[in-house]
């Protein structure tokens, strides 16, 4: 195998191998740039380092060979007493990774070839003696280990001693001096001398560079940007120019574009009289790079003209890394340059104004969680204000309000016109009107997919759950040596979860507005808007996967639709049983008769139909999946703790316990050790006699008025919790005999179809097929029961460790697990369409919204994907990219 390719073999498309850097030294390289000659080592021999315990069969050899090349072109030899070649070892992955591995420079420098640079730069003896000294401090910390601080104390001692403020106020003899200090630091630290042998730096510099691959800070930080741990990092030989050999000479960094906004234009910094290093430390303040142009305008035209091919080769905005060597300018690096959300859909854009790029290049280089962050507003930082804590962001955003601990706390404060943020344990479906009524929710308890957070997204609601530092009582909540009592002001940031004391200020998002259909993109002079609409019109018009949202009121349902919802994929109607209908229910759970249970049941379909029918309007002409009802009904009760102690104590009291004790016995009866596995789903609808029957004929009923008034119904009816297909032939079988009688000859079709969230209907989706017009993956509940973790649990419990020891790289329950859970879903796609070819196929678990579940589900041919309102145009966004993606790069 071949480890080692010189620039001018390699190019841009060779990442795998020769790592970002390399490949795109050697694209500058081909394209005649002026890029300093060298050579780079490739990933697999990394890899091969990193397994075989240090050794590379046959590398040694090819290094020489390609050493002997570079110096030839040179005309240097390396470390040459007289006149010496210098390079830089520089490390590169596929990948960027910022600051993460190690570089050394000046490599071949040693006490004789010192006195051959200072020649090289015209007798410029301080400028030698910097370089040696630099890099024997860059190669004892990164190679041999030496703590850098003992270097930073000698270089400080220097400076004090001398009474010299800067480094620069050092001169030769000074720093001549200061080598020989680091040269008895380094053999102290490491038992030996400075290694002189310019080969031998230069080798054990590779090696280095191999080995902070996996560095605790290099492993840490792919971990957090999902970069796989097994790519390894190419090495680049280069030999060194230097910008800090006077006034002439200088470094810098550019983007032919604005990175943070895409405007066009040539942006940058520049340093004059120094190296790269100096400008990532912010030693001195650089100059806009426009000043160049005063400085050395034959530089800087050059490099414009450089910015112009590069921009032209990549198609896209480049950032570069040069250097000027006494008026003569060099090439160090560049890359497809980094930028903010806002620039990526702006760029994107124009791109296809410029006919660069066509509009599904456009759509592939933008992201659902770029857009996701544009919908955000966003909080304004510049204030620097106090972090109280941090859990997890749960519903992105950025809310700011004084601090309520009950719904009916924030339902008055927002009456009279205050903002709020809920603060709670955790919630449950009582808090919904709190939950409502308040600008944010923050919760101590529970991960991403706990009752607040699914409840929190479905609103666009900014949300933070699982702060588990917070201990909340019922007025105040401390935190950090902090009390915050009820009516102080916190703001909470949905992205991040971080939680910050007092009101930070907030921005409004202007692509929300747009989405909302407040702006019109043809008439408003904002560019970011313009692209946003342009990309999205075109994934609309390639996607294959439908998107429809999650959603349980008439205004979920008409916002979502606003974004581009083409249906409900899912109401949950147990959201419609609380406030003043939770009596019924109870007066449900406690009857002792049929006609008890009877009256409460007719009491509740009128409401149930008023629901179901404010949604059908909402979405008329488009499909509408309403699903009976899911939790356990205790969940609608007090809870087991509060009525004891109620109880008790009334009878201490000698008072009457008659109602309260039948409840407390009921919620006794029904108390479960596991509810989630326990009566919920289909499982009630099969013990409590009419209860899905009252549901399903609120539906027919509500579908049949629609279609009075010349509206276009189209209910789905769906069952939960389906294990086995005899309990969706059971009550289909009852279902089916109401509708008829409700529908009659009105027109309106009902589809009846089930969720697939127990790993045991996945398996024998089969049979279940023969039942059902639709299957709507719960992804939630599959996952819950494909991993078996406790969906409420288990995110602020161990995951971090998971997370840590790579067990999975995101929790399972923000992105599919597409070998596990993912493979269930395939499984009974399958088999379901095998049973029943026009079979409709849907997701509508929290992944229905998540940019890499849409492409799985695209993957597997759904027919659609639903996700809260907010999530709509994301969804769509990437089943855009998916299709246009899985059809092959042949179409950009
Ligand atoms: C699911 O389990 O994925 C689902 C959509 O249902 P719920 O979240 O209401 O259990
Ligand atoms: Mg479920």
């Amino acid at each position: 195998m071949k480890f080692v390719y010189d620039f001018a073999e390699g190019n841009k498309d060779l990442k795998d191998l020769l790592g970002g850097k390399g490949a795109n030294l050697a694209e500058m390289t081909n394209l005649g740039l002026p890029v300093p000659a060298g050579f780079t080592i490739t990933t697999e021999a990394c890899k091969e380092y990193l397994s075989s315990g240090a050794h590379v069969d046959g590398l040694d050899e090819e290094i020489s060979a390609h050493l002997e090349t570079l110096e030839e072109a040179m005309g240097r030899k390396l470390g040459d007493p007289a006149d010496p070649l210098l390079v830089s070892v520089r490390s590169g992955a596929k990948f960027s990774m910022p600051g993460m591995m190690e570089t050394v420079l000046n490599v071949g420098l040693n006490d004789e070839s010192v006195s051959g640079l200072s020649r090289q730069a015209g007798g410029n003896d301080r400028f030698a003696w910097d370089s040696y000294r630099r890099l024997i401090q860059m190669f004892g910390k990164t190679v041999c280990d030496v703590p850098g601080s003992a270097f930073e104390d000698a270089l400080h001692e220097a400076k004090s001693t001398k009474g010299a403020k800067d480094d620069i106020d050092l001169d030769a003899e000074d720093l001549k001096a200061l080598v020989g200090v680091y040269k008895d630091l380094f053999a102290k630290h490491t038992g030996h001398e400075f290694p002189q042998d310019p080969r031998e730096q230069m080798d054990l510099a590779i090696a280095a560079v191999f080995r902070s691959w996996n560095a605790d800070r290099a492993v840490l930080y792919r971990r957090q940007e999902r970069i796989p741990g097994d790519l390894g990092t190419a090495v680049s030989v280069v030999s060194m120019v230097f910008g800090n050999l006077g006034p002439d000479s200088g470094t810098g960094v550019a983007f032919t574009r604005d990175p943070s906004t895409g405007a066009t234009g040539v942006y940058g910094d520049y340093l004059q009289n120094a190296q790269g290093e100096d400008v990532v430390a912010g030693i001195r303040n650089t100059v806009p790079l426009q000043d160049l142009e005063r400085i050395d305008k034959q530089s800087y035209d050059e490099l414009l003209g450089i910015m112009a091919t590069l921009e032209g080769h990549y198609h896209d905005l480049c950032d570069i890394e040069f250097t000027i060597e006494r008026g003569k300018l060099w090439m160090l690096q560049t890359r497809v340059g980094k930028r903010t959300a806002a620039a990526a859909f702006t760029i994107a854009a124009q791109l296809v104004d410029e006919e660069v790029i066509d509009l599904d290049e456009a759509m592939h280089r933008v992201t659902g969680s770029q857009l996701a962050q544009l919908m955000f507003p966003r909080f304004d930082m510049s204030g620097d204000p106090e972090v109280l804590t941090k859990g997890v962001g749960a519903s992105p955003g950025a809310a700011v309000g004084e601090v309520v601990f009950t719904a009916e706390h924030a339902v008055q404060a927002a009456a009279e016109g205050k903002n709020v943020i809920l603060v709670r344990r955790e919630t449950n479906p009582d808090d919904l009107p709190g939950m409502i009524a308040a600008q944010g929710i923050l919760t101590s308890r529970g991960g991403k997919t706990s009752h607040a957070a699914v409840v929190a997204r479905g609103m666009g609601k900014t949300c933070v759950c699982g702060a588990d530092e917070l201990r909340v009582s019922s007025d105040s909540f401390t935190v950090g040596g902090h009390t915050v009592n009820e009516g102080d002001t916190i703001s909470i940031d949905g992205t991040t979860g971080r939680v910050y004391l007092g009101e930070v200020p907030v921005q409004p998002s202007e692509v929300v507005r747009y989405f909302e259909g407040d702006l019109d993109p043809a008439l408003v002079n904002e560019p970011l808007v313009a692209a946003v609409h342009r990309i999205m019109t075109h994934a609309d018009e390639r996607r294959r996967l439908l998107v429809r949202t999650n959603a349980d009121t008439g205004r979920d349902a008409a916002r979502a639709r606003r974004f581009g919802a083409q249906g409900v994929g899912l109401c949950r109607t147990e959201h419609m049983f609380l406030g003043d209908r939770r009596e019924l229910v109870e007066r449900l759970i406690l009857a002792n008769t049929d006609d008890e249970r009877n009256e409460a049941l007719n009491a509740l379909r009128p409401l149930q139909k008023a629901d179901f029918l404010e949604l059908f309007r909402e979405m008329n002409g488009l499909p509408v999946t309403v699903r009976l009802i899911d939790p356990p009904l205790h969940e609608f009760l007090p809870s087991l703790e509060d009525l004891a102690v109620k109880v008790a104590v009334a009878k201490e009291r000698g008072e009457q316990v008659g109602r309260s004790e039948k409840m407390l016995n009921a919620v006794r009866r029904m108390h479960e050790s596991n509810p989630m596995l326990g009566m919920r789903g289909v499982r009630l609808g099969l013990v409590i006699p009419g209860l899905f029957a009252m549901q399903v004929r609120a539906i027919a009923e509500a579908a049949v008025a629609l279609a009075g008034e010349g509206g276009r119904p189209r209910p789905e009816i769906m069952v939960p919790l389906v294990g086995a297909v005899q309990e969706l032939e059971t009550v289909r079988t009852e279902a089916e005999k109401i509708i008829t009688e409700v529908v009659g000859d009105s027109g309106v079709e009902v589809l009846i179809g089930t969720m697939i969230e127990v790993p045991r209907a996945a398996l024998t989706a089969g049979q279940i097929a023969e039942a059902a017009d639709f299957f709507s993956f719960g992804t939630n509940d599959l996952t819950q029961m494909g991993w078996g973790f406790s969906r409420d649990d288990v995110e602020g419990a161990f995951f971090w460790r998971y997370l840590e020891l790579g067990i999975f790289g995101i929790s399972p329950f923000e992105s599919i697990d597409r070998e596990g859970v993912g493979r269930l879903v395939r499984i009974a796609s399958d088999e379901g369409r095998a049973t029943r070819p026009d079979l409709k196929l849907g997701v509508c678990g929290e992944h229905g919204g998540d940019p890499e579940s849409v492409h799985f589900f695209h993957e597997v041919g759904l027919d659609y994907v639903s996700c809260s309102p907010f999530r709509v145009p994301i969804a769509r966004l990437e089943a855009g990219r998916a299709a246009v993606e899985s059809a092959g790069s042949d179409h950009r």
